[in-house]
């Protein structure tokens, strides 16, 4: 068998996106210990730029060992326990996905279902959490990749304070690609990934916790379920640099790919970055609408780097997607769960987000649609 060779793709799906050359380049730098000084001092600056991501002062900031669903999977699972009434708020495939580990942590899921083109509401939260006054966490969705709708998540942190709720915000699609304040917005809990926005491949997943989020797991009457999410022991690892011990092996060079991502995204700045993303974003919907079609999303709560184009009544969208890729080695995304055949996701995410990758792809989907 010959050495796997993959195709030059250009990653214009829900993620991964495609990878700087230069964090390819960190990855294949040689492996050391996981327990290294060297290796201890590249875990901090690490932490410290995910906290510049991230726009936080959080001590508890670090990548879990995992793709994006295991920080999922991590905040909530430390966050509830057993008989605690979650409001989870569904708009998209992955609000469903929190409502089914809410109910496997033995939590009470309170779902807001909402149409699924749409952000949010805010109004729907507030009664919601009138109704059930004995709520302790609300869980939401930034940038919701499977309909591209955005949700105010400021607005919606406030709200679930003013009804002493935690909350745990996803924000997988939205770090490093669109405003994301986490202590201006006081938000308590987050997890996010790196093949979306920051240019990495998959498989980590950076996360942060407040002081409030991190007492509310100190004061659990309940041992969380699962040892290695558990996280006071993770933190015997990724909490202060003076006192690591082992807990599980680092996967130590996808962190060299992370590091050199973050230092990319500290250079370019995050506010000219999320301007990048909102810039090549506006190109490619002027582009998809001179071609006849229609953005699925009202533009007030489009996501900029993940645009969703409704599928013409008629047309075989498997053999658009197959034409871009085989003839054009160009990947988009198809619709996720309810919006299968209904919509194309287009993703335009970080290293991906770029004027030149959408007049490329704009070019060539035309083609495939005459095809
Ligand atoms: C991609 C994604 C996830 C899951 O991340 P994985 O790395 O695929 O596990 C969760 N939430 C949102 C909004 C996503 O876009």
């Amino acid at each position: 068998m010959p050495p796997f060779d993959p195709p030059k793709r250009l990653l214009m799906g829900p993620g991964p996106s495609n990878v700087n050359p230069k964090v390819l380049e960190a990855i294949s730098r040689p492996t050391i210990g996981h327990l290294d000084p060297r290796f201890v001092e590249l875990m901090d600056e690490i932490k410290e730029l995910l906290q510049y991501a991230f726009q936080t002062k959080n001590e508890v900031t670090f990548p879990v060992s995992g793709p994006g669903s295991a920080g999922m999977e991590l905040c909530l699972i430390n966050l509830v326990e057993p008989g605690d009434k979650v409001v989870v708020c569904i708009n998209g495939v992955f609000g469903g996905r929190m409502k089914q580990i809410v109910e496997r942590c033995g939590g009470i899921p309170i779902v807001i279902e909402q149409d699924w083109a749409k952000a949010v509401d805010p109004n729907k939260l507030d009664e919601t959490l009138t109704q059930n006054n004995e709520t302790k966490l609300v869980a939401f969705v930034h940038a919701e990749t499977s309909t591209g709708a955005k949700s105010d998540i400021k607005t919606l942190t406030q709200i679930s304070h003013q009804h002493n709720c935690l909350v745990i915000a996803d924000t997988v699609t939205s770090l490093g690609g669109i405003e994301l304040k986490i202590d201006d917005w006081q938000i308590d809990a987050s997890y996010s990934g790196t093949q979306k926005c920051i240019s990495c491949p998959p498989g980590l997943s950076p996360v942060t916790f407040n002081q409030k989020a991190i007492d509310k797991i100190k004061n659990r009457k309940t041992l969380v379920q699962s040892w290695f999410m558990d996280i006071n022991l993770v933190l015997g690892y990724w909490g202060q640099s003076s006192k690591r011990t082992y807990h599980h092996t680092a996967p130590i060079n996808s962190l060299y790919g992370l590091h050199e991502a973050l230092l990319l995204l500290k250079e370019e700045c995050l506010e000219n970055a999320w301007k990048r993303h909102q810039q090549n974003s506006e190109l490619l919907c002027k582009g998809v609408e001179e071609l006849g079609l229609e953005i699925f999303v009202k533009e007030d709560e489009r996501l900029p780097e993940l645009v969703t184009v409704t599928i013409p009544k008629g047309l075989d969208e498997a053999k658009v997607r197959s034409n871009l890729l085989n003839e054009h080695n160009i990947e988009i995304g198809a619709g996720l769960g309810a919006l299968a055949g209904k919509i194309w996701r287009i993703g335009l995410m970080g290293y991906t987000s770029d004027e030149k990758n959408v007049k490329t792809f704009l070019s060539a989907f035309k083609k495939s649609l005459n095809y």
